[in-house]
């Protein structure tokens, strides 16, 4: 004889059956929330007031945060935080790759602790860069505006018609460096800015004219022949200011790097869906060693060669930097005493081109 009756036994089944009904939804909501805080890129810890870790989210479980310093900046957090204080701690953690890492304790309303840990490596990266930049721009300027200062001391000692004169011609070149290097700056900052910049049609027989006109007459006083080859396509989807700017660049070095009597040649061709402007010199050319480095701001193979020409070495970083705006690539072919070619790569309309060859390299 059953000890319940038929009716009672009814009610337990409608009773168990809610029970686990409402044990689903909360495994559901439970489910939720965990692959809710597995999206948030920062790591999360989370403690119970004995300090028993609850709940570890994807980031904080990651191998990357797998290291003896970053546990002992968790546990140190969460005890502080159990403790009812806030606790901040930045941790290196060496790798590679090296990682610099934020790790917070925050007590929790009712007991309990969470660590938080944020990743500052790209950050620290962006730090570092900037403050190298800043160095070296102060360096860039320091130069031409200590020689201003000693030239113009002079200047003011000097009673002699022709020494003044000579003085005042340095002068005038020292103030011209610091000029093109601010020139250079704020075109390199305003490129930067414009991102990808305007897309509008753009004819390159004028982009090539345009970059080459701006050193027809120096080329001509240095004795170097400027010529237009082939241009091919005729037009192209990109930012037109942009492009003078990269071209007029590459084509300023070409004669600058080149001796008297030797040609500068530029030309554009149709590759499938690129178009390929070519700057060809037959100068002093680049050695190996340092074809790498010359895209790199304030890069410069010969210091002395540069200053003579007045070289910012900010030229071939704008280059890049149109290049990597338009989805494109700039490279160089090169030998010493014979000459560079510099190829810009662009494509016809940046749409279309989903594989760029920068993101290829990357
Ligand atoms: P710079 O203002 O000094 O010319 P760039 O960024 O334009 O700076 O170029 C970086 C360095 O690359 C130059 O200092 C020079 O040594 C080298 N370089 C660039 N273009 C050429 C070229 N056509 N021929 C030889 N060397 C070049």
């Amino acid at each position: 004889m059953s000890l319940f009756g038929k009716g009672e036994i009814d009610r337990l089944r409608r009773e168990l059956a809610r029970e686990a009904s409402a044990r689903q939804v909360v495994e559901e909501h439970a489910a939720q929330l965990s692959s809710g805080l597995d999206a948030v890129p920062a790591g999360l810890v989370l403690a119970d007031h004995h300090g028993t870790i609850l709940l570890r989210n994807g980031a904080a479980s990651r191998g990357g945060h797998a290291d003896v310093l970053l546990e002992e900046a968790v546990e140190h957090a969460l005890a502080a935080a159990g403790k009812g204080e806030t606790a901040e701690q930045k941790v290196t953690l060496f790798g590679p790759p090296q990682q610099v890492l934020l790790v917070r304790g925050i007590p929790l309303v009712g007991g309990g602790a969470l660590a938080i840990i944020d990743d500052l490596t790209d950050r620290a990266r962006i730090d570092a860069v900037r403050t190298d930049f800043v160095s070296n721009i102060s360096h860039e300027l320091k130069t031409p505006v200590g020689a201003l200062a000693v030239l113009a001391e002079a200047l003011a000692d000097s009673d002699d018609l022709e020494i003044n004169r000579h003085l005042a011609k340095k002068m005038i070149e020292e103030a011209h460096r610091a000029s093109g290097t601010i020139d250079d700056l704020l075109e390199l900052s305003r490129i930067e800015l414009d991102g990808r910049g305007v897309r509008e049609e753009v004819h390159l027989t004028s982009v090539l004219g345009e970059a080459v006109g701006r050193h027809r007459l120096r080329a001509e006083t240095l004795g170097v022949q400027l010529c237009i080859g082939s241009v091919e396509p005729d037009s192209l989807e990109a930012d037109g200011l942009q492009l003078v700017s990269a071209v007029s660049n590459l084509v300023d070095n070409a004669v600058k790097y080149s001796d008297v009597g030797s040609k500068v040649r530029i030309t554009a061709a149709l590759v499938d869906q690129w178009a390929e402007i070519e700057v060809a010199d037959q100068g002093i050319g680049i050695p190996a060693r340092d074809v790498d480095r010359i895209f790199e701001r304030f890069y410069r193979v010969d210091r002395a060669r540069s200053r003579e020409t007045g070289g910012t070495g900010l030229g071939l970083a704008i280059v890049r930097h149109v290049a990597t705006n338009h989805g494109g690539e700039v490279s160089v072919v090169s030998r010493e005493g014979e000459g560079s070619t510099f190829t810009l790569r662009i494509p016809l309309a940046v749409d279309t081109i989903v594989d760029s060859p920068m993101e290829r390299s990357a």
